[in-house]
């Protein structure tokens, strides 16, 4: 019965183009909104002149109100040191100086791109805890909580290099890393929802997620360390630490990076080769930073 046959194929080339122009048009509505929420989400940050996107329903109280609520969870998971123990006495007056130049660099670095800085760091109800662990670790959360390891002294070894690392972290907080972590999952999960809509399978879906730079499973982006680094060593300089010392540091850092977990500061991202480079390129300009904010080298 050749017409049976021929009256198959008819029926089923409709419903197969009517699947595919669904897929298409579920990609395109995705395409569409992914467009709009990235526009009308996208600002400049006054730190460093560059493009970023925020939801803007994530709002800095939420953040720090989510950072406070890892830190204690992170307090009661590890063995926080006394507060009046000297190295927790230490490390509390590095951090205290850092704190104490964020106002003036941020002010001085958003004149740089013609901007003015939104001073997040008025919302910061700042808290430094050293913790006992071999973790070479340290971070800042949204809101000011900080931790560092004790697992990190050895390999910061002084103070300068110390203020370079706790810097590196307070810039992730004051350039809202994190919230844009966030706002990059968002979209991703819309991505996702959109994908299994459109019947797109896992690995095609996979491949245009990675095109687009989505999916990655690094802390940071690679940008967002360079910034990090950036901010970090103006914060050090400007609170009269030695920038130089990062230099060093990394040095350390990297021979110490020897199989096992990598600290959040030591990604593999920018290599430790490339990160000195950059790290040399802004020197010249940290040290401007150290003559024109610490008053003691000034006076020297
Ligand atoms: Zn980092």
């Amino acid at each position: 019965m050749p017409m049976a046959g021929s009256e198959d194929t008819m029926n089923r080339n409709p419903v197969g183009t009517r699947r595919g122009g669904l897929r298409i048009w579920v990609l395109v509505l995705f395409a569409g909104y992914a467009a709009y929420y990235w526009f009308s989400n996208r600002s400049i940050d006054p730190l460093t002149g560059q493009a970023v996107v925020i939801d803007r329903s994530i709002s800095p109280e939420q953040e720090t109100a989510l950072g406070l609520q890892a830190y204690q969870q992170v307090l009661q998971q590890e063995r926080p040191l006394p507060a009046d123990a000297q190295v927790s006495r230490q490390v509390g007056a590095i951090a205290q100086r850092l704190i104490a130049k964020i106002p003036p660099v941020s002010d001085a670095l958003a004149a740089e791109h013609g901007l003015q800085a939104s001073h997040i760091e008025k919302s910061f109800d700042w808290k430094v805890s050293v913790l006992q662990s071999d973790q070479v670790n340290a971070f800042c959360l949204p809101g000011g909580k900080m931790a560092v390891y004790t697992g990190l002294l050895p390999v910061a070894q002084n103070a300068d290099a110390m203020a370079v690392v706790m810097g590196h972290e307070i810039a992730h907080a004051l350039l809202r890393h994190g919230a844009q972590r966030m706002t990059r999952g968002k979209l991703e999960q819309l991505g996702q929802m959109a994908g299994a809509a459109s019947g797109m399978d896992q690995g095609t879906m996979q491949t245009v997620m990675q095109a687009y730079g989505y999916g990655s499973a690094l802390p940071y982006a690679r940008s967002q360390e360079t910034q990090a680094d950036e901010l970090g060593l103006m914060l050090a300089a400007a609170a009269c630490f030695d920038p130089r010392e990062s230099v060093p540091l990394w040095e350390r850092m990297d021979k110490n990076s020897g199989g096992g977990a990598q600290p959040e500061f030591a990604s593999t991202h920018p290599s430790a080769g490339t990160r000195i480079s950059e790290l040399e390129k802004l020197m010249p300009k940290a040290l401007q930073y150290r003559v024109k904010f610490c008053e003691s080298a000034a006076q020297g």
